[in-house]
This record gives structure tokens, C-alpha cells and sequence, in this order.
């Protein structure tokens, strides 16, 4: 294996900067850098600061607002010579409606009173291209799934990424080509839900760093180009009490599960707007590339929407295929996690169950099983999500914000389409 590029510096530097991060509604970090003196007044006062101009925050004329950090998240970044560190937001001494981190920290308190916990797996996916100046973006190699030496430009890149991950608290576990060429997926450990939602924030940081410091620019984008597989961030998740994983049946998935894959199959249309919240994500959601395009749900199965590997002992876990890795975690988790709780609630009994390839059935026969479509397109998800009070309610008063925010980004990409005379129907190919 080649020598690590550029080698850990915070060990013989002393630290003198804190980055304090939070993330947006686009699940984008910002933040603000304080000198390291700082830390303990970030933790117990706060640090002020002007949320105007953050996407999806507050308006021009109310916008003081207060972070303050969690020091369980303290890391500092090997090649930089800082640390950084998450926060929870607060406004007027009560935690800010529309912080990402604070509405899933009170989601899985809520849970926790009852003893129970969501624990999450992610498989982000990304593509590199090669930067040479221009805008106009270059495939740095040629290879296909699981392809390796020569076909598999990018494994040192994905070695040093694997090698930084565990100074910022992720475990690294498996690495690999993806199907697109130049399209890749590095896995790390589950963690419970507001840890995984912190890990896939830094993950997407370290990755987007080191593939800079190869002159390579690393996408999460969903579907980056026409013709080619996108970026799935497939999760897996299980629910736990105390010790005990009540997924797990006598003799397979428990009840409980099979209604929390209920609730997030009767939600999904609106879960939709939450895990593939861009224009961008539709794309990605076609047949043909492993990506789901009807609501179903069957065992092993990777057409269907929600898929249940095989496990040993414990293991027991759905695996929900539809999240990109645009969306923001910790809204996505917040919104996944009530809809699947109110399906335990509601005794919801799954539908929809195949274990044939649903891209090639025709449309009677996904009629006959009660197979939907998801949406097609952001809008249709927002009308989804408008209709569903589950879902919005995950979000709280931080659901004004969402839409608002969103329907904006739909007005202008519509805007875009007509000031190009390109018909809306023919979005899928442009
Ligand atoms: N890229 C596929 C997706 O969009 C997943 C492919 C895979 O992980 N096998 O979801
Ligand atoms: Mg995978
Ligand atoms: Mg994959
Ligand atoms: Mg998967």
C-alpha cells in the first residue's frame, strides 16, 4: 500500500482553532471557527451567532441565534491542525425550532424515557471525478463493481479516507467499487440513530477532503449523470430495547417488525420528500439500477423498497433503499423513525410483499399486489408529504421551513426547464 499522503499534523501541532458545526435543512454543515480558549464557553454559555443567511434558518429580521457544543462529538481533524465539534442550537434560551440535531436528540430522548433505541446502518455511495480546472468533470477510472487493482483508480484515496475515519469516531468496515465507473462506497458501523446521522455529516467531510487532496472532487449527488447507476444511502435499522433487538422473532422478524415496515411503507410517498429531497433524486429513482421505483418489500429482494437480509442471532434488520445521500439525516431519521413507530402504533400490516423483480412486472400485476409508485419527482413528494400529518409532525414547527425552503428550489428548477423551453415531462433526461 502506498505512504499516507498527507499524514496527521494535530499530533505534534497544538491545537489552536475550534470549528463549532452545525448543519442546515439541506443537512449541509456550517459553522463558525472560535479559538480553542473558547471550548468551555461553548459548552456552557454558548456562542452567538446570526442565522440569517443559513439556508432553511430564520429571517433577516429575528436571526440571533445561540450554539452550543457536545462535547460527546469532539474531534480533531488529523490534517488541519483544529478540532470541531457538533452542537444543538438554541433560540431565546429554548432549543431552536428548526435545528436538524435537535429535532432527532428529542426524538430519541422521547424514545429513550421508554428504554428504547433506533440503531442505524448506512451505505452512502459517491462518485470521484477528476478536477482539471474547468467545470467539465472527468470518470478517473473505468471500473465496474467490486473491481479492483488497476480497474480501481481510487483505492488509495478510499485507504486514506478508511485510515482518517476513526479520528472523527467512525469505524471503518468494508470498501469498495461501486457498480458506475469512477462510483464508489465505503462503509462504516452502525451507531444509534443521532450518531449515524453525526457520522454520515463527517463522513461526507472527510471524503470530500482527502479526494481534494488527490485533485479529485467527490459527489454524493444522487444521480450525477444520465445513464450511469446514482448514489444510493441505503439504511438499515433496528429497534432495540435495552438489550434486546425487538426485530427478532420466534422464527424470523418479529411482529413489531413487520408493522414498523408497515408504517414506512404507508408513509413512504411522504418519507420520499425527507430521503431523496432534491430534484436531483428523481432521477435516481428509475428502473434498471438497483434503485427502487414502487413501494414493496419482500427478503432479499434488491427491487423492492424495503429488503430484509439474511441474519444471524441479533442481526435482525430492514434494509430501506430509497434514501440518497442528499438528504439530511437527521431529518430523514426523524421522519423514518415516526413513520415506522406509528406502524407498531396502528398494527399496520405490510403490503405489498414480492419476491420477483417488481421492474419487470407489468402494471396489472403490480395492481394485483397493491404495488404504488413512489413519486416521480419532488413535487409530487411534497404533495405526498403535505397530505401526511406523521410525517410532518416528525419535523415539528421546522416543517414551514422544509417547505418553504423546498417548494422555492422547485419553483426555480421549473423556472430553469421553461426559460430553456424543456418540456417538465422529459425532466428524467436532462
Ligand atoms: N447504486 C444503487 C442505488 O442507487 C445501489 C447499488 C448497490 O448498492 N448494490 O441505490
Ligand atoms: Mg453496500
Ligand atoms: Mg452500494
Ligand atoms: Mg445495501
Amino acid at each position: 500500500m502506498n505512504e499516507i499522503k498527507s499524514m496527521p499534523t494535530t499530533e505534534r501541532k497544538k491545537i489552536k482553532f475550534l470549528q463549532l458545526i452545525f448543519v442546515d435543512i439541506n443537512g449541509v454543515p456550517k459553522g463558525m471557527e472560535v479559538p480553542i480558549e473558547r471550548y468551555e464557553e461553548a459548552i456552557s454559555d454558548g456562542i452567538s451567532f446570526d442565522g440569517s443567511s443559513i439556508p432553511g434558518f430564520q429571517e433577516i429580521e429575528d436571526s440571533d441565534l445561540i450554539f452550543k457544543a457536545d462535547p460527546s462529538t469532539y474531534a480533531e481533524v488529523p490534517w488541519d491542525g483544529i478540532a470541531r465539534v457538533y452542537g444543538f442550537i438554541y433560540k431565546d434560551d429554548k432549543p431552536y425550532h428548526a435545528d436538524p440535531r435537535g429535532i432527532l436528540k428529542s426524538i430519541t430522548q422521547e424514545l429513550a424515557k421508554k428504554g428504547l433505541r433506533i440503531y442505524i446502518g448506512s451505505e452512502p455511495e459517491f462518485y470521484l471525478f477528476k478536477k482539471n480546472g474547468t467545470w467539465e468533470l472527468q470518470l478517473p477510472d473505468v471500473g465496474g463493481y467490486f473491481d479492483l487493482v488497476n480497474l480501481d483508480k481510487a483505492k488509495d484515496v478510499k485507504r486514506e479516507i478508511a485510515l482518517y475515519m476513526p479520528y472523527f469516531g467512525l469505524t471503518p468496515e468494508v470498501l469498495h467499487h461501486e457498480v458506475g465507473a469512477g462510483q464508489h462506497e465505503i462503509d462504516f458501523k452502525f451507531s444509534d440513530a443521532l450518531g449515524t446521522a453525526d457520522n454520515i455529516v463527517s463522513f461526507k467531510y472527510i471524503v470530500k477532503a482527502v479526494a481534494e487532496s488527490y485533485g479529485l472532487y467527490a459527489t454524493f449527488m444522487p444521480k450525477p449523470i444520465y445513464g450511469m447507476p446514482g448514489n444510493g444511502m441505503h439504511l438499515h435499522i433496528s429497534l432495540w430495547k435495552d438489550e434486546e433487538n425487538l426485530f427478532v422473532g420466534e422464527d424470523g422478524l418479529s411482529e413489531t417488525a413487520l408493522y414498523f415496515i408497515g408504517g414506512i411503507l404507508k408513509h413512504s410517498k411522504a418519507l420520499a420528500a425527507l430521503t431523496n429531497p432534491t430534484v436531483n433524486s428523481y432521477k435516481r429513482l428509475v428502473p434498471g439500477y438497483e434503485a427502487p421505483v414502487y413501494v414493496s418489500w419482500g427478503y432479499r429482494n434488491r427491487s423492492a423498497l424495503i429488503r430484509v437480509p439474511s441474519y444471524k442471532g441479533k442481526g435482525a434488520r430492514i434494509e430501506y433503499r430509497c434514501p440518497d445521500p442528499s438528504a439530511n439525516p437527521y431529518l430523514a431519521f426523524a421522519a423514518i423513525i415516526k413513520a415506522g413507530l406509528d406502524g407498531i402504533k396502528h398494527k399496520v400490516e405490510p403490503f405489498a410483499y414480492v419476491e420477483e423483480n417488481v421492474y419487470e412486472m407489468d402494471e396489472e400485476k403490480r395492481n394485483k399486489l397493491d404495488i404504488e409508485t413512489l413519486p416521480s419527482s419532488l413535487r409530487e413528494a411534497l404533495d405526498e408529504l403535505e397530505k401526511d400529518k406523521v410525517v410532518k409532525d416528525a419535523l415539528g414547527k421546522a416543517y414551514r421551513n422544509f417547505k418553504e425552503y423546498k417548494e422555492r428550489e422547485w419553483e426555480e428548477y421549473t423556472e430553469y426547464l421553461e426559460k430553456k423551453d424543456i418540456p417538465l415531462e422529459t425532466k428524467k433526461v436532462t
